[in-house]
């Protein structure tokens, strides 16, 4: 047995059972034994790939817009580029070599990596070593000084949610107890408190997550302060929905959420009408939701996957299919949905 769930197995035995957002938060963020504190497994040999992995076009793009939304802020001497949950690095690596046909921005920016896990940490300092990055464990100690442009891609998939099942007629919390065997099992907790949750069908499931919607008021108090934007990219719904989100990955297969802890990533999807709702209530104007098929072939992949087609025929074939992956409906492009936030009075890029 894993130390980590021993010590899961032993918390829910002298505590009772655990909501599903404490179970993620253990699993994923334990100092020991957490997935992205030990053992993140990003990239072709690991458990999952995002977007910047599958493609340079990914973050060349991102890069491009961070310089039309640096113009649109009136092109700033000094400002914070932000990257939160950066992964190995490879987004921004990608965005500021694009950037490189703004010298202004690269002169003006001060790179900044907002990070908990300490093995992604290294690997980004290396990657971005001659941007000489600072890197922070969490938001709220960005410096509050300078107007920012942050972007988030796959970061607000991983915070911890909760999760409440329609029950004869009542809605109870999903929770993880131990099972007759001793094994992790799903079960009903108690009512909701303080929550307004719509009437449903038995059997129905509602997700809700405090951390992704504190995080959204919090950019949104910050942009209203210091200006600027956030960029957030995730797979999510444009509107509140019903179902079961929770998801495990372990080199690329779907696995049950309670079957490795600490050992698969798990996610859940983000309710982007919340994101914006949020932001709007810390003090920022949200942009329309897009999809990222739209905001990618409006920042122009077309001409960018052209380009790097012509430079490397024999790659040709290879980069067409990673567009098609970032883009095609079926694929990256209508589950995955991109969120501006702004300080109000600026209009983001693209949207
Ligand atoms: N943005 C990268 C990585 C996505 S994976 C990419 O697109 O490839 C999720 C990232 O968010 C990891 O770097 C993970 O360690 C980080 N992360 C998870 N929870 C976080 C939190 N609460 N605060 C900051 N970063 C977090």
């Amino acid at each position: 047995m894993s130390s980590l769930l021993a010590r899961i197995s032993d918390l829910i035995r002298a505590e009772g059972p655990i909501t599903v957002a404490q179970y993620m938060t253990l699993c994923l963020h334990d100092r020991q034994a957490g997935y992205y504190a030990t053992r993140p497994g990003l990239g072709a040999g690991g458990d999952f790939l995002t977007a910047p992995e599958v493609s340079q076009m990914f973050g060349e793009l991102i890069g491009l817009w961070a310089v039309a939304a640096w113009r649109a802020m009136g092109a700033p001497d000094r400002f914070l580029l932000v990257e939160l949950g950066p992964g190995r690095g490879v987004l921004m690596e990608d965005a500021l070599r694009a950037a490189r046909v703004a010298p202004d921005f690269l002169r003006a920016l001060r790179l900044v990596l907002v990070e908990t896990s300490p093995v992604l940490r290294a690997e980004q300092a290396r990657r971005l070593a001659p941007f000489t990055p600072q890197s922070l464990d969490r938001i709220g100690e960005l410096p509050d000084a300078l107007p920012l442009i942050l972007i988030a891609n796959e970061v607000f998939d991983c915070l911890p949610a909760r999760q409440f099942v329609r029950h004869a007629g009542a809605w109870r919390e999903q929770v993880i107890g131990l099972d007759e065997a001793g094994n992790l099992a799903f079960g009903l907790g108690p009512a909701p408190r303080g929550l307004d949750l719509p009437e449903a069908a038995d059997g129905t499931v509602i997700e809700q997550s405090p951390a992704q919607t504190a995080l959204a008021e919090a950019l949104g108090a910050r942009l209203a302060g210091q200006g600027g934007f956030a960029l957030i990219i995730d797979y999510g719904r444009d509107r509140p929905g019903f179902g079961d989100t929770f998801q495990a990955l372990h080199q690329f297969e779907k696995v049950d959420p309670l079957a490795r802890p600490g050992e698969a990533d798990l996610t859940f999807h983000v309710d982007f009408s919340d994101l914006a709702r949020s932001g709007v209530a810390g003090g920022a104007t949200a942009s329309p939701i897009l999809t990222q098929g739209t905001f990618l072939t409006r920042l122009g992949i077309a001409a960018r996957l052209q380009s790097l087609a012509a430079a490397q025929p024999a790659k040709a074939a290879t980069l067409l299919r990673q567009a098609e992956r970032l883009v095609a409906p079926d694929q990256m492009g209508d589950l995955f949905k991109v969120l501006a936030l702004s300080s109000p009075g600026l209009a983001p890029p693209a949207f």
